[in-house]
């Protein structure tokens, strides 16, 4: 089976080497070149633009940054609904305006091509590890059509309910997870202040009621966790304007069924001034930096 994919950067890369490792015939693009080279070492074809990508593929991946990404290469600039075999599945794995999505996959309907979206959770680790989590929305054979793929990708593959359900559902997780992750980074903050080591801590809360995703996992105080971006100057996973591209669309979500979310309109305030503060290509957990005293 022959697989097309189109954005291979933090997340698409390491998704991109679990399909090779699975056996799948795989074609890369990307607008960055230099991403593609470790990708074509593991066996991929790399090509030179979206329409190569999508030449004699059983499956379309993406996973590009946001809503104006997924329109410019599907609908606008590329337009590439225009020249997919109707055949090819489709699965959009970027986390985009649910609104977005129904217009592209309603879109793509017209011309008998079955699209799903796919956003995941997990990050840039379980992107690597293939633990993925994948948050799908479209129609139930779709679904069942992608289990494959997505099982060598992910490990809980989740259908949400028709096109932008997925989105949906993944745009709540994220409201809590920033959330979770600045109320974690205040309350370390507040220990270290005080004279508490950061791991003793965090090892105390990881065993309370405090306990949670960024705090068990992603720890975002510098050295209490190796592996995460926190040790490693906050470069690399989960960029803070992705971030606050997630929570935007989250407010908007909000405004339009007329949900009330102070705490998400909070973290949206939070990483956004966080972010024209210089830190929007650092990893989203570098909100701890926010609250360190001078
Ligand atoms: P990224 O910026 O590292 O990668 C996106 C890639 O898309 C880039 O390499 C870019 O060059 C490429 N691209 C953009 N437009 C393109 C086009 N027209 N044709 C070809 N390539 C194009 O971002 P990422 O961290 O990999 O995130 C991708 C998506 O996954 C985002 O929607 C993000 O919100 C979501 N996500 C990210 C994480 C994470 O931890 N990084 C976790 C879950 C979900």
């Amino acid at each position: 089976m022959k697989i097309g994919f189109i954005g291979v950067g933090l997340m698409g890369g390491p998704m991109a080497h679990n399909l090779l490792k699975a056996g799948y015939e795989l074609k890369v693009f990307d607008l960055v070149p230099a991403l593609l080279k470790p990708l074509i070492q593991d066996g991929a074809i790399a090509v030179d633009n979206a329409r190569l990508a999508i030449e004699g593929v059983d499956c379309l991946i993406t996973m590009l940054p946001a809503s104006e990404h997924v329109l410019k290469l599907y609908l606008e600039e590329e337009a590439l609904l225009d020249h997919i075999d109707p055949k090819t599945l489709v699965i959009d794995c970027s986390t985009i305006a649910p609104d977005v999505t129904k217009t592209v996959a309603d879109a793509a309907a017209k011309q008998g091509i079955t699209m799903l979206d796919a956003p995941v959770s997990g990050g840039t680790k379980g992107a690597q590890d293939g633990t993925l989590t994948f948050i799908v929305g479209g129609s139930a054979t779709g679904f069942e059509a992608a289990q494959p793929i997505l099982s060598a990708m992910g490990k809980n593959i989740l259908h949400a309910g028709d096109h932008g359900a997925g989105q949906m559902a993944k745009i709540c997780n994220n409201m809590l997870l920033a959330i979770h992750m600045a109320g974690t980074a205040e309350a370390i903050q507040l220990g270290v202040n005080n004279g508490l080591d950061p791991k003793v801590l965090s090892d105390i809360m990881v065993q309370s009621s405090g306990r949670n995703w960024s705090l068990e996992l992603y720890n975002p105080y510098p050295g209490v966790m190796e592996t995460a971006p926190a040790s490693k100057a906050y470069q690399g996973g989960f960029k803070v304007n992705l971030m606050v591209k997630d929570l935007g669309l989250s407010q908007q979500a909000a405004l339009l069924s007329h949900s009330s979310t102070p705490l998400g309109a909070l973290a949206r305030n939070l990483f956004n001034l966080h972010a024209a503060q210089g830190s929007e290509q650092l990893d989203f957990s570098s909100i701890q930096r926010f609250y360190k005293p001078k």
